[in-house]
């Protein structure tokens, strides 16, 4: 066991919840600092609900620029782009551009791999621990292919035939029947009978109720900032008000930049907005796996008695509001896909921006700030990754590894 101390973790999000129980777990004393009234209120609300431990390849790959071209030319495209007189979006879109290639994707993609499976075993040892009901299933992740060239590529790329099956159009009829009305538009599909869903933000509330029951964990609300110290060290301030720590964890989401750009570095971090709508289906409608439309880029989870569907990447978005078009084309390509499983026109609507770097690799690194951690940019895969993310922290923290500081660049 670690010597104790008194750790500071941002952000009250998947990432940080998960961050502060790992830390209390080791031994240390945490105190989580949270601006909203609650946690889990922001990209972690209602998000997909996938646990896709095994399918993590980042979206920045070879072919996908071309392919974009031609998604940003259609209207209702999964992919949407603002330009902005922004700088920052432009180094992002350019440093995503330039992980677009199969050697980097490959790289990136068992990166995340180790991460994800890492990030399942504990979890399992915190669900037998008795973390309160989140929805967890293990029903497995069916991904369907329609376009047969990217059926092929995907088939070709699979390193371990047991974790991932590649299933004919009627074999992904019969593991998932929901989609059998499907299957002559399919090419085939993948999958990964092993990986799991669950309501990400019932987790946040499963976490901080478990915490709450600790003696050495506190939760403070109030708005977090970042300041340079002496010798080179970060203050913390809540408020305002100087809050004294030993060592400070920056898991803020997309909250975090700012908070990093007060320290004198620019953190590669932008919002990919997204949308999902969750739908009480009558029983039998819904499908049990959780299943990917890989060409329409849409996700469904059943979470209990609801349905959730998750969509979209729209770059440039500012805020975390509900475009009514967009929800609109995800409805629609829902009852297109699923029509037994609306009724549609109740479905609840929400908007996040995924924190994402161009690479998809997220930053869990020390800073050139002795007593500075970061644990941000899970993008896509944020609640897949939380647990495997807050275990490298903890390894940080302990010296386990190497720990250079994140190479990065000053804000400017
Ligand atoms: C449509 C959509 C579908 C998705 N589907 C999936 C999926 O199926 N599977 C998956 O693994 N991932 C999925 N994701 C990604 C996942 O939801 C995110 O990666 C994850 O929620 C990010 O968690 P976080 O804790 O880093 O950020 P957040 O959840 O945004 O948390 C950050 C927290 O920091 C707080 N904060 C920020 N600034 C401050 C400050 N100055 N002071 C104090 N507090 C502060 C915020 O209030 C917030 O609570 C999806 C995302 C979207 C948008």
């Amino acid at each position: 066991m670690p010597a104790q101390r008194n750790i500071t973790v941002i952000g009250g999000g998947v990432t940080g919840l998960a961050t502060a129980y790992a830390l209390l777990r080791d031994g240390h004393a945490v105190t989580l600092l949270e601006r909203r009234d609650d946690v889990g209120q922001e990209a972690s609300f209602a998000n997909g609900g996938q646990l896709s431990y095994r399918y993590v390849h980042p979206l920045a790959d070879a072919g996908v620029p071309r392919e974009s071209v031609s998604w940003l030319l259609q209207a209702g495209s999964p992919i949407s782009l603002r330009l902005r007189a922004d700088p920052h979006q432009w180094r992002w879109m350019l440093a995503f551009l330039r992980a677009c290639n199969s050697t980097t994707n490959a790289r990136n993609s068992q990166i995340l791999l180790q991460l994800a499976l890492r990030s399942q075993d504990e979890l399992t040892r915190w669900r037998s621990e008795g973390l309160k009901d989140f929805l967890w299933r293990q029903p497995g992740k069916l991904v369907v292919y329609r376009n047969a060239a990217k059926f092929r590529k995907a088939a070709a790329g699979i390193s371990n035939p047991e974790r991932e099956q590649v299933l004919s159009p009627a074999e992904c009829a019969r593991v998932e029947p929901a989609f059998a009305a499907l299957a002559p538009r399919l090419a085939g599909g993948i999958f990964s009978p092993a990986d799991e869903v669950a309501d990400c933000y019932r987790f946040c509330l499963s976490l901080r109720d478990a915490m709450a029951a600790m003696p050495s964990f506190t939760l403070r609300h109030g708005q977090a900032s970042l300041r340079q110290g002496t010798n080179g060290r970060c203050d913390v301030l809540v408020d305002g008000r100087t809050h004294e720590t030993d060592l400070v964890v920056l898991a803020a989401g997309m909250g975090s930049r700012q908070m990093a750009r007060a320290m004198g570095f620019d953190l590669p971090l932008y919002g990919l907005k997204g949308y999902s709508l969750t739908v009480a289906s009558p029983a039998g409608t819904m499908p049990d796996v959780s299943v990917t439309d890989y060409d329409n880029r849409v996700v469904y989870a059943r979470l209990g008695d609801a349905l959730r569907i998750a969509a979209m990447v729209d770059i440039g978005a500012r805020d975390n509001s509900i475009n009514p078009r967009r929800i609109a084309r995800l409805r629609d390509l829902a009852a297109k896909t699923l029509p037994r499983a609306g009724p549609y026109d109740t479905a609840r609507p929400w908007a996040g921006l995924r924190p994402a770097t161009p690479s998809g690799v997220p930053i869990i690194a020390r800073t050139r700030a002795p007593n500075l951690l970061l644990n941000v940019g899970q993008g896509a895969l944020g609640f897949t990754l939380s647990v495997g993310s807050a275990l490298r922290v903890c390894d940080l923290v302990r010296g386990n590894v190497r720990g250079d500081a994140a190479p990065l660049t000053n804000a400017t």
